[in-house]
């Protein structure tokens, strides 16, 4: 019988060195499915954070100069052996993060494409020639890497959050100092490691643990980090935007949204009630790009809702290890208080509970899919990312009432439409104030595709050929020739 592979071992990368957890205090990772211990997180100290900075800078002035080729070359493998290393990573992923082994496995393959994207991509990094006014002057201008950035990743999806950034940063010449968030951390361990058997030189990417609050100051106002790259909450954003604002650093802001859906009379309501209901299941609603407030037309809503409610009852919500499930537990107990928090405040204003709502008794960070109907638009959940598998549904009867609908709040990030209109679909896309819109599906986050919101959802955009726009600074030289 083959053994099973004990969690990951846990650590810190600093200077191409690991330091695991027996030598440093941490914190618990905790298991949301049973609530057992999988392991311990070492956190960095001071001195394990200026050794960080010190050896990003120092390999920042090798690896600028490194051909976009050879940078590429390191990301083109560390893709290989993404995919040879999947199985482990994934049941890693799972047990930490909770979602399903096969969306975990998804996670992971879509990371492999995302690191030879980018691996392609840095080898564009092109500049221009400006004809100029002068026969013997030349003007041209020239994009180099920024310098040493800072990144914070989220836990709903930390492999693929993680490689993201990693990928764009070090594609373009950057260097790195990442910080993860404590809750989902193997896969980000294990993805380092990989970085480190691949030949990344020492220095260019740097893992530090610890509360988020000390290390993002910390690196913020450090001098030598000239770039911040965040993924996670809108508040957490403009909090640390406030703050490179304060030292004049350059920013990604990936907030989070409450994603409109626009279902139109004219949609196709069988399958667009079980799309949306998986779509919505997927990583139990803990995306940001999730479909969350769902506005349907008034002749069409009774009928959705119903087969919406349907295509909920078929998801099995289980440990993400057992093949069955197909909705795991949320990552942490914050978000199950977090759902009961929103369900109980739109019963509380008139919404109707026309499904699921009640948490599971027992261990593990269980919230079955719900449906919340007639939901008041002053209710917290119309107006709170829910993060979670609680959808709310109500109505609207025009094409302008369904955009101020979906326009009404400050984000601004993914957006749905279905309609099998031609003039409803232009007027929707063009009209909807989000970063990204997708109609009839989700053809969203592929690695050559610009992913980013506008409003409060944050600022710049990861992937597409955007991808290297927030790693790069414009340089504009002139020269005298003669
Ligand atoms: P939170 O607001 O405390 O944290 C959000 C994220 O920011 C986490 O990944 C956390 O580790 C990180 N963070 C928190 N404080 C930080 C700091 N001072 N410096 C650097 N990073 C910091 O909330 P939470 O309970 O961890 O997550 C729930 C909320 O976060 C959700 O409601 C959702 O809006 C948002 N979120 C968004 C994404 C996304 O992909 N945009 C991912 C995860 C979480």
């Amino acid at each position: 019988m083959s053994e099973v592979k004990p969690y990951a071992d846990l650590a810190l990368y600093i200077d191409g060195v690991f330091i695991g957890a027996e030598a440093r205090d941490g914190n618990e990772v905790i298991n949301p499915a049973d609530g057992s211990v999988l392991g311990r997180l070492p956190h960095a100290r001071t001195e394990d954070m200026d050794k960080a900075i010190a050896s990003a800078s120092r390999a920042f002035e090798t690896w600028r100069w490194i051909s976009p080729l050879e940078r590429g070359k390191i990301l083109r493998r560390v893709a290989e052996l993404i995919r040879e290393r999947a199985q482990d990573i994934a049941r890693d992923l799972t047990l930490d993060q909770g979602k399903p082994l096969a969306e975990a496995y998804a996670e992971v393959f879509n990371a492999a494409e995302h690191a030879e994207w980018h691996a392609e991509e840095c080898r564009r990094i092109y500049g221009r020639v400006i004809p100029p006014r002068d026969r013997n002057v030349r003007q041209t201008v020239i994009r180099q890497p920024v310098g040493v950035c800072a990144a914070f990743t989220p836990w709903n999806f930390p492999f693929n959050q993680a490689l993201r950034k990693i990928s764009a940063a070090l594609g373009s010449g950057c260097t790195v100092i990442l910080k993860p968030a404590h809750d989902a951390p193997s896969a980000v361990v294990a993805l380092v490691r990989l970085f480190d058997e691949a030949g990344l030189p020492p220095g260019c990417l740097n893992l530090v643990w610890g509360p988020s609050n000390r290390i993002s100051r910390y690196l913020i106002e450090t001098p030598a980090v000239r770039k911040i790259s965040f993924t996670g909450s809108v508040p957490i954003g403009k909090q640390l935007g406030a703050l490179a604002g304060e030292h004049m650093k350059r920013v990604t802001m990936e907030l989070g949204g409450h994603a409109p859906v626009l279902v139109f009379a004219d949609a196709d309501i069988d399958r667009t009630a079980a799309y949306l209901s998986v779509l919505k299941a997927r990583n139990a609603g803990q995306v940001c790009m999730a479909p969350s407030r769902f506005f349907v037309h008034a002749d069409v809503a009774r009928e959705f809702t119903e087969k919406f409610i349907a295509a909920n009852e078929k998801l099995v919500v289980g440990d993400g290890l057992d093949p069955k499930t197909t909705m795991g537990p949320l990552t942490n107990r914050r978000r199950v208080e977090a759902m009961e928090d929103l369900v109980s405040d739109a019963v509380a204003v008139g919404s109707i509970l026309a499904s699921g709502g009640v948490s599971h008794d027992g261990p593990g960070h269980f919230f079955p899919p719900t449906v919340l109907t007639d939901v008041p638009l002053s209710a917290k959940i119309m107006n709170e990312e829910p993060f979670g598998p609680v959808v709310p549904i109500t109505t609207f009867q025009t094409t302008d009432e369904a955009l101020t609908l979906a326009n009404a709040l400050p984000f601004g990030l993914a957006s749905y439409v279905f309609t099998r209109s031609l003039e409803i679909n232009h007027r929707a896309t063009y009209g909807i104030e989000a970063g990204m819109v997708s109609v009839n599906h989700f053809g969203i986050a592929l690695p050559e595709t610009p992913l980013g919101g506008v409003k409060d959802s944050g600022v710049g955009s990861e992937g597409g050929t955007e991808t290297f726009d927030a790693y790069t600074t414009v340089k504009f030289i002139s020269e005298l020739t003669a």
